[in-house]
């Protein structure tokens, strides 16, 4: 059983989500999918592989979402991912996918060093402390031996009490806080210790940051799109409004253009939702799902250099300067150039996101110091600050303390014929392959 398994079946109330669990009489004839993204191209996948009428409308000028590879430097040809960086090595799903299409998967595994209090140390020469970490795997260990029920409890707890309560070391403390923030995107503080537990406790020894595909993550939205059809995805295409009467619907368009559907599977993020108007109107207990759920700030700024002077290329380097946590972007991408991006969260993503370029370049030269001049090679910077998202308004929803359990299930529920999906309402939420697997239950739920 992975991670949040057993959950999922709880939440949903369905043993298995396959196209027979729903009751639908009649096929549809028409689909709508709102968003381009992993969870829609999934949804749209499943129902070509069905020979079911689809349209894509995704409101940017580009698919794939919180999937956004970014070429760095054209010449050298270094690509660079803005968005979902790891492919996870239980990530069966997305796994199966790059199978399909013939993506390699390559290693993107890093070994750690540590810049903590002005003390630099390599990898291998520093740790958690042994009695610790003896304890904390017995804790992940008795947690898988508990009931449902019993795990439910640890969701009333924030990530960082669990620990201070448990008597985890201040070191170790702060090794977590910094570590296990990047994994949420915001302070261990607002993480329910129920998702972190359940997290730890089922993730592959690497924590799910295993593997990267070959040419980049987008390279999946790409090779999806291309058998679906390029011209099932109207990019440009925000939609404004969801109208349903008996059973038809009607979809209105920024662009004033209106498509007709029996069905509509809306995979976009809570803030993008919560401003399409619904008719008739969306439940009360969904728009407080709606208004209750965070996202996470994640910034990633991405520099350029000349030259690969960290050495090794599974360099990464977490830190409590604001840069957070540095890592090399372009490994496996053979050049002397190379990038590292310093991925930061919470406060320090705010300040990457607020301040411009003179600041990023200074905070990266300043933290990174203790591994070479930067000055020297620093090219360009490059900047995404997903705080600022036009539609995400973060990077991926958070699930405080005591929120798991109630406002998923309510996010999940269908509104008449319109059906939702998206990593918000996934087991494994926050990754790619809760999007894609969620997309695909929602195509199935649909048809
Ligand atoms: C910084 C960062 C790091 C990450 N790291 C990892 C990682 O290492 N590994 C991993 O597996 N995952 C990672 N993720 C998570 C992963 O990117 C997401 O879980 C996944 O891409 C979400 O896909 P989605 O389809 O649910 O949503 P999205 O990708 O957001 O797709 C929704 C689409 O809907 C569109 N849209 C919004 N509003 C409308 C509207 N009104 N009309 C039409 N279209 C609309 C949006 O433009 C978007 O394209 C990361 C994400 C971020 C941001």
């Amino acid at each position: 059983m992975k991670r949040r398994s057993f959950l999922g079946l709880a939440a949903s109330g369905a043993i298995l989500l396959n196209q027979s669990t729903f009751a639908h009489s009649v096929k549809p004839s028409k689909v709508v999918i709102l968003g381009a993204g992993f969870s829609g191209l999934s949804a749209a996948l499943t129902l070509f592989d069905k020979k079911i009428d689809f349209v894509i409308l995704e409101s940017r000028n580009r698919i794939g979402g919180r999937v956004f590879t970014h070429k760095i430097d054209e010449q050298a040809d270094l690509r660079v991912e803005l968005g979902a960086e790891w492919v996870g090595e239980s990530h069966e799903e997305v796994k199966k996918l790059c199978d399909r299409f013939k993506i390699q998967l390559n290693d993107n595994r890093f070994d750690t060093d540590l810049y903590f209090r002005g003390k630099y140390s390599k990898v291998n020469k520093w740790d958690f402390d042994a009695d610790w970490k003896k304890k904390l795997d017995g804790l992940l260990e008795s947690f898988k031996n508990l009931n449902s029920e019993q795990q439910k409890l640890f969701d009333r707890l924030d990530w960082w009490r669990y620990l201070v309560n448990n008597g985890i070391p201040e070191n170790d403390l702060y090794f977590r806080e910094l570590l296990d923030s990047t994994d949420f995107g915001e302070s261990i503080r607002h993480v329910s210790a129920f998702s972190a537990i359940s997290e730890y406790a089922y993730s592959s020894k690497k924590n799910e940051m295993d593997l990267k595909m070959e040419g980049g993550n987008s390279t999946l939205a790409n090779k999806i799109a291309d058998l679906i059809g390029r011209e099932k995805i109207l990019t440009e295409h925000h939609v404004e409004a969801i109208v349903q009467k008996g059973k038809s619907i009607s979809i209105k368009c920024a662009n004033g253009k209106t498509f007709d559907a029996d069905r509509v599977i809306c995979t976009v993020p809570t803030f993008a939702l919560s401003q399409i108007n619904f008719s008739p109107a969306l439940p009360k207990a969904k728009i407080h799902a709606l208004d209750a759920l965070q996202y996470a700030r994640i910034n990633k700024c991405v520099g350029l250099f000349s030259q690969r002077f960290w050495k090794r290329e599974d360099f990464d380097m977490i830190t409590d300067t604001p840069a957070h946590y540095f890592y090399h972007a372009t490994k496996n991408q053979h050049h002397t150039k190379g990038a590292l991006t310093s991925y930061s969260v919470g406060e320090k993503a705010d300040m990457f996101g607020w301040h411009g370029d003179d600041y990023r370049r200074q905070t990266i030269i300043d933290s990174i110091r203790p591994i070479g001049d930067a000055r020297n090679y620093l090219q360009k910077v490059f900047n995404y600050n997903w705080g600022q998202d036009r539609y995400s308004k973060g990077a991926y929803a958070i699930y405080g303390t005591g929120q798991w359990f109630t406002l998923q299930p309510e996010l999940k529920k269908p509104h008449l014929n319109v059906h939702f999906a998206g990593e918000h309402l996934a087991e494994w939420q926050g990754f790619m392959e809760g999007a894609i697997v969620s997309g695909r239950d929602a195509a199935f739920e649909a048809i």
